[in-house]
């Protein structure tokens, strides 16, 4: 058997690991490059390996960079099975139609600006038929089932506590000796004690494991959305008249909001009349993956007696007139819009329409990247460009604690040190360079053999044990 990772080794983005047993050769993930132009750009290199001598994709969750790259390995001639949980085989048409929407829309903007240049237009990575390709191969598969996929090679998803359907995989393959050797892909792993989801769950044995290390370096604030705080802003600004306009990340950030809003309503009673709307087409869609799948839910989620995704006052404006007439409002209201970091969708609108108006409120309820918009604001910008013209800030400006979706160093390394008997590697993927030799320096540490994966370069299995 061997392994190579082709993604997110020596960076966070573009998850893909390519185990070859002999007898078949799988994915674990196929995620997108996101974030520097330089790591951009890597979507548009040939895959390192060929698509068509892959037989099956286990996709561990719908985040971009485990799943982005799915319709490009379909497009250069991938057709076996994509694997996955039922939320995320429910989320990936969603996740992807949007990505194809977003590539085609960069593809037009970037084809104009070569034209100018005379240099020959691009294609689009994949578009909406490629998802369409992609979506009919995908295959449900229940958390805890076994599932064999080829001969000898059998798996497991565990729930990794991430994002709703985000998955562990154990991985068993058949060896020479009539034995089995059991890796585990970690996903990407979720902090304990959050809404809606269940905790990661905890691997008992395993040979060897493959573990995000996104936060190895460091210690998470054990920040809750606070509700008091989240109320506090919600009734002083519809107390004025304003608008509560909250930048909001479609997948779980939302949700939870929604989650603690609904709570918050039918405990408080200075809870203001006023509709919350929902104006992002893509977190309407992922809400209603949310509500089909109560039996996934932690148990607090599932003993609430109420609709916490579907509630009263709770408006959803999928169309751009419904949402264009949100921006027309004149009163108090609360307005859950994308981009979670203010640099793309309806959200700029509505900061357009109330960015001026010192009775809203703009509230960060996530972490904010440097350069952009988002950003800008919380360090607290008196003048920001949007859409080509200036604009004055005047609404309130604020940020609430909230959970991150990464497990923190502590959390990965109880994690790790619950296994009942130590992994003979732990391959450490999914994290900055520094982090990752920081976490594997703490692992050392503790008695772990770690080993930090490196872009195509494959980890060899001879006989009983890795070169
Ligand atoms: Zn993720």
């Amino acid at each position: 058997m061997q392994i190579t990772s082709h993604g997110a080794a020596g960076f966070v983005t573009g998850s893909c690991h390519l185990v070859d047993t002999g007898s078949s050769r799988l994915l674990v993930d196929c995620g997108m490059y996101q974030g520097s132009k330089s790591l951009n750009r890597l979507n548009y290199e040939p895959f390192a390996f060929d698509p068509e001598s892959i037989d099956f994709v286990i996709n561990t969750h719908a985040h971009i960079d485990h799943c982005g790259l799915l319709p490009k390995l379909v497009k250069h001639g991938f057709n076996g099975t994509i694997y996955a949980s039922p939320p995320t085989a429910d989320l990936l048409p969603i996740m992807l139609s949007d990505s194809a929407y977003i590539q085609e829309k960069d593809t037009e903007h970037e084809n104009r600006r070569r034209l100018r240049k005379g240099l020959e237009p691009r294609q689009p990575l994949y578009t909406e038929e490629d998802v369409e390709k992609t979506v009919s191969l995908i295959q449900v598969i229940n958390y805890n089932d076994s599932m064999q996929a080829a001969p000898g090679v059998t798996f497991r998803l565990r729930d990794a506590g991430h994002v709703i359907g985000s998955s562990i995989v154990e991985l068993f393959v058949e060896n020479k000796e009539a034995d089995e050797t059991k890796t585990v892909f970690s996903g990407d792993l979720g902090q304990w004690d959050v809404p809606i989801i269940e905790d990661p769950t905890f691997i008992l044995n395993s040979d060897y494991v493959f573990v995000e290390s996104t936060y190895g370096d460091r210690v998470h604030q054990k920040v809750l959305p606070r509700k008091e705080e989240l109320l506090r802003q919600i009734t002083r600004t519809c107390g004025r008249g304003g608008k509560l306009l909250i930048p909001c990340f479609a997948l779980e950030r939302t949700q939870e909001l929604l989650y603690v809003l609904s709570a918050l309503k039918n405990e408080a009673p200075d809870f203001p009349p006023v509709n919350i709307y929902l104006d992002s087409p893509l977190a309407i869609k992922i809400t209603e993956v949310f509500k089909k799948h109560p039996d996934i839910y932690d148990e607090e989620a599932r003993a609430r007696t109420d609709q916490p995704f579907d509630f009263p006052g709770l408006v959803c404006t999928p169309s751009v007139e419904e949402s264009r007439q949100v921006n027309q409002l004149d009163g108090p209201a609360i307005v859950i819009a994308g981009s979670g970091m203010c640099n793309a969708g309806r959200i700029r609108h509505h900061l357009k329409h109330g960015i001026w108006d010192p009775r809203n409120t703009v509230l960060f309820v996530g972490y904010q990247a440097p350069g952009t918009l988002g950003r800008i604001l919380l360090d607290g910008a008196e003048e920001v460009k949007m859409m080509g013209s200036e604009f004055v800030v005047k609404a309130e400006i604020a940020k609430i604690g909230s959970f991150s979706a990464h497990a923190d160093k502590d959390e990965l390394t109880n994690w790790l040190t619950n296994f009942k008997e130590k992994p003979k590697t732990v391959f450490l993927i999914h994290g900055e360079p520094d982090t990752l030799e920081t976490f594997s320096a703490n692992l050392t540490s503790l008695g772990f053999n770690t080993k930090i994966a490196e872009k195509d370069k494959p980890l060899f299995k001879e006989a009983d044990g890795w070169k």
